[in-house]
């Protein structure tokens, strides 16, 4: 179990979150309206989302297919009956005074998410619900100095407010939690789970207990929108309610927010009961009523998911625990490897392994360096798999191959083509090989007695000097056994 401890003993953090994931839809959630993220202010607005008087809301159904996916891919329990209720707060980007939400009966209930730590050690965790709701517009203050501007595009866009149960620990586990959420959330094309562009919004509720004992008073953490800010704004927290519980006071069960300028929470307000939101059944929409066999289709379009993607590439190809993880992690990343797979020979579990070898170092390298993310990779999967061909054929040996990644990176080249034109064709022919070592010993007379005398280490140099003379294009295995086979005649 992981606790903090201080001179005050020993404290456990809870932590449950509650995630706002924008769906991937067309159109909006209770309207016609566009979702285009970068279009001009207040272009994806149809009368609806303005909260025109006389229009009424009508659901999006394929926004409703998503939501249920969501669901199944997250282990949850989907209610054949569901309905809406109106939230009621007043905020200058919701024209309705409301939002429409999902209260007391949720698309969802129930369902985990399987976690992995660093140490290895597996986890569930468990969710409360899975709810639909519209988000609202946003209020812009920065663009003058003496007005606000609304811009209404996101009003009326569809969310899935996924909401934990308060089974997180750490911060390690709530950050793994989220990247393993967004996996599936992309794997199952629900959500795009971009952060920055707030398509993915995640708020941190935290509160501290004494190891096993009754649950403290949360503070709620708004506006933690990067993995990266989640770590600061838990340690920040932490130690603010310590402090408190230490020195015999109480939490505020308040709402805070995090600055990450400063990585430090502030409050925003005090928290609001359900009360205080007045909800009530939405009288413009009817139940949602959901048909068995719907749900059963949907459930066959899902899609292999991240944990049984990596289970599949360790047992087809004996790929390391650690490899097949990565690689499972991130579905373009997944989809990048599978697709080189299938242009080198699949069944060789060798090939496969040396693949995923030169994915996850030499090209993951080469993507740092650049900053690119691996679909805007230079190096296609197909170029990248007949680059391992080569090697594997003899052609190059893998320290060619390392400059030839270079290049093709610079000028997205086939590899053939690269070798083609700088003649960088490794030498295999072992009467080439053995001449130009001989040449090289004739040369070192000296050298190869003292190598005979005792000075093993001589055999390097020997290499090097092969190499220098082949332009470094002696194929080194070729190399050590015709050098070995020399130096004992
Ligand atoms: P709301 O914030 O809307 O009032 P809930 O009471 O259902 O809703 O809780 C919201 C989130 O807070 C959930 O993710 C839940 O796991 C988490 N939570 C509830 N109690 C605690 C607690 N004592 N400490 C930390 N998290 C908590
Ligand atoms: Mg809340």
């Amino acid at each position: 179990m992981d606790y903090v401890e201080t001179s005050g003993g020993k404290w456990e953090l809870v932590i449950g979150l509650e995630i706002h994931a924008q769906i991937i839809s067309n159109s909006k959630l209770f309207s016609s309206a566009p979702t285009r993220f970068g279009a001009a202010p207040n272009e994806n607005v149809s009368f609806v989302d303005a909260a025109l008087p006389g229009v009424l809301p009508v659901i999006n159904s394929f926004c409703v297919d998503q939501a249920i996916k969501t669901g199944l891919g997250l282990n949850g329990c989907i209610n054949l009956v569901s309905s809406f209720d109106r939230k009621n707060y007043f905020y200058p980007d919701l024209p309705q005074g409301y939002q429409i939400s999902q209260y007391k009966h949720p698309l969802v209930s129930g369902g985990y998410v399987e976690i992995e730590k660093a140490d290895g050690s597996r986890r569930k965790i468990n969710l409360e619900r899975i709810h639909m709701e519209q988000d609202a517009g946003k209020s812009i203050h920065d663009q003058s100095a003496t007005k606000s501007f609304i811009d209404l595009n996101r009003a009326g866009v569809g969310l899935m407010e996924i909401v934990t149960k308060p089974d997180m620990r750490s911060a390690e586990e709530t950050s793994v939690f989220l990247r393993k959420l967004r996996s599936i959330l992309r794997y199952l094309g629900a959500c795009d789970g971009n952060m920055e562009e707030g398509s993915m919004r995640a708020d941190l509720n935290i509160s501290l207990r004494r190891p096993g004992g009754e649950l403290g008073i949360r503070a709620e953490i708004k506006n933690v929108n990067s993995i990266k800010f989640l770590a600061a704004a838990v340690a920040f927290e932490t130690a603010r309610q310590i402090e408190i519980l230490e020195s015999g006071g109480k939490v505020d069960q308040e709402t805070r927010l995090f600055d990450s300028a400063t990585g430090e929470t502030r409050p925003m307000r005090s928290k609001e009961d359900a009360q205080d939101y007045r909800y009530f059944p939405e009288p413009d929409l009817p139940p949602l009523v959901l048909d068995p066999a719907r749900v059963e289709a949907i459930r066959r379009t899902i899609p292999e998911l991240p944990d049984a993607k990596a289970e599949r590439l360790r047992r087809d190809y004996d790929l390391s625990h650690y490899d097949a993880a990565v690689i499972a992690s991130e579905k373009e990343i997944a989809d990048y490897y599978e697709e080189s797979l299938k242009h080198a020979n699949a069944d060789d579990k060798d090939m496969a392994k040396t693949l995923s070898n030169w994915l996850l170092g030499d090209l993951f390298a080469l993507l740092n360096k650049h900053g690119k993310s691996i679909v805007d990779s230079h190096i296609s999967p197909k170029n990248l798999a007949e680059l391992i061909s080569l090697i594997k054929t003899d052609v190059i040996s893998g320290k060619m191959a390392k400059d030839v990644l270079e290049i093709m990176w610079e000028n997205r080249r086939r590899p053939a083509d690269v070798v083609e034109e700088k003649g960088w064709r490794q030498i295999t022919s072992s009467d080439e090989i053995e001449a130009v070592l001989r040449k090289v010993l004739e040369e070192h007379m000296d050298k190869v007695a003292e190598y005979r005398g005792g000075k093993e280490k001589l055999f390097g140099f020997f290499i090097g000097q092969a190499m220098q003379k082949t332009q470094g294009k002696a194929n080194p295995a070729t190399l050590n056994e015709i050098l070995r086979k020399l130096l004992n005649e």
